[in-house]
């Protein structure tokens, strides 16, 4: 098998490095498929905004009055989503087309000379052409997110965020941006040079590490940037929460409480953090509009991802990923005719410098990148539903008579979440597929149900 695989790698990096293909144009039709085919699918979902009714098993809940507002931002939503996508499509197009990528790289190397620095520093053009390139994709999509933070959420009520906060936020997204992923991005090039051709499991390694560093220091470091972690105050939802964590042994060592309302009215509860020492996190709109003893029915489907061990899993899975991204990679590193295909100069392309490849590759890879998100969905919300079946079984697992009603609670924590939210209920199928980690809530109801109902059977 392994030497299949060689072959095959081999005629990869032959046909790459060879055949003259005209690379720039596959990149333009597979970014314009995807494209229309995420129109394509806002078409299959906008007429179900129109319905005047929700699902049967939701008639009661929903208000006529909500329903309405819920088809409504749907509808306001769906439309951004599909003028903003061709925007940015037509965007990423045109600098595709007329060379910006091969540009950007020569004012980084201008700017690179100009610092005293030759042409052998490869990893310091790379950091500014980086930041080029995200200040040429980026300002673009500015007005945008300002549209859709004053005008859309604020015209359905959501929007907590002052132009004042909108600006900091930015900025500061930037500034943490630059400061993690200049490092970043310098560590994984120097990595490339110093490995060669082997680089495969290094660069896993090092990515595995980014990855737990992240984690370390989302908590501690980035989210207090944005956000304030209070403490939950003592209380029956804090007895609750701490109560259902030691009988399953969970390692909870902070329980805070968020200011999510700081930016919109939109609710959730995480966790996060290494196996011995979790977080738990709870937004301040959760905790307003649901009783404790819902909220503890969210938390209680939280840590059944974490007994069935979910976010391992999807590690794992995106390490699998990433690897098979790395394997095909080699075929492009040493191909002049590649990076002569997007603009890029003779004497550039000799060079061949990494960024360039990887960043084109993965142009490359975008159809199939949207198949195994796709994938990555269908596992997330299999995930969704262990996790509230967990919910429904802690009656057993705890022998616990409370537990009884666990699934009901959560089943109406998950109706309020969506009131309160004006979720869309009405969902089309492939629309969900391609953009859902979540099942629909109809679908979330009704296997809750059967869940239930098998509980109190084998009682
Ligand atoms: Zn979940």
């Amino acid at each position: 098998m392994f030497a299949t695989a060689g072959t095959l790698e081999r005629k990869l990096t032959e046909f790459v490095s060879t055949e003259p293909v005209d690379w720039k144009f596959y990149v333009q039709v597979f970014t314009w498929t995807v494209c229309l085919f995420e129109s394509y699918l806002l078409f299959r979902q906008f007429p179900l905004y129109s319905k005047t009714e929700p699902p049967a098993v939701l008639k009661e809940h929903f208000k006529d009055d909500t329903f309405k507002k819920s088809q409504e931002y749907g509808k306001d939503k769906a439309k951004f989503s599909l003028y903003s996508g061709l925007f940015k499509q037509i965007l990423d197009s045109a600098l595709l087309h007329y060379g910006v990528y091969a540009w950007s790289w020569d004012v980084a190397g201008s700017i690179r000379s100009a610092l005293g620095h030759g042409p052998e520093h490869e990893i310091i053009q790379s950091l500014f052409f980086a930041v080029i390139l995200f200040l040429v994709l980026s300002i673009p999509s500015v007005p945008l997110s300002a549209y859709q933070t004053f005008v859309l959420e604020e015209k359905h009520g959501f929007n907590k965020t002052t132009p004042r906060l909108f600006v900091t936020d930015t900025v500061k997204g930037w500034l943490v941006g630059f400061a993690l992923g200049a490092p970043f991005l310098a560590a994984f090039l120097k990595i490339f040079k110093w490995a060669g051709d082997s680089f495969i499991p290094f660069l896993m390694a090092f990515l595995l590490s980014f990855q737990i560093l992240m984690v370390l220091i989302y908590p501690t470091v980035i989210q207090p940037l944005f956000n304030r972690l209070t403490p939950l105050p003592k209380g029956n939802l804090r007895e609750r929460i701490e109560n259902l964590a030691s009988q399953l042994n969970f390692p909870l060592k902070y329980l805070y409480e968020i200011d999510g309302s700081k930016r919109s009215s939109h609710s959730n509860a995480y966790f996060y953090g290494l196996p011995w020492s979790k977080h738990i996190v709870i937004f301040d709109t959760l905790i307003k509009q649901s009783k404790a003893e819902e909220v503890e029915a969210v938390l209680a489907h939280e840590l059944g991802h974490w007994y069935y061990m979910h976010p391992t899993k999807l590690l794992v899975v995106s390490q699998v990923h990433i690897f098979s991204i790395l394997a095909l990679f080699p075929a492009f590193i040493h191909a002049p005719r590649f990076l002569q295909a997007f603009d890029f100069s003779e004497e550039v392309a000799a060079q061949t410098p990494t960024i360039l490849s990887f960043i084109l590759f993965q142009m490359i890879l975008m159809p199939m990148e949207a198949v195994i998100g796709m994938a990555t969905n269908a596992i997330s919300r299999r995930f969704e539903f262990e996790a509230d079946q967990f919910a429904c079984e802690l009656q057993h697992k705890l022998k616990s008579e409370n537990m009884k009603d666990m699934g009901d609670r959560l089943g109406t924590a998950l109706i309020t979440l969506h009131v309160e939210n004006l979720s869309t209920v009405w969902v089309d199928w492939l629309y969900s597929a391609y953009h859902h980690s979540h099942p629909t809530l109809t679908e979330r109801l009704k296997a809750l149900e059967a869940y239930q109902a098998a509980a109190k059977k084998s009682t």
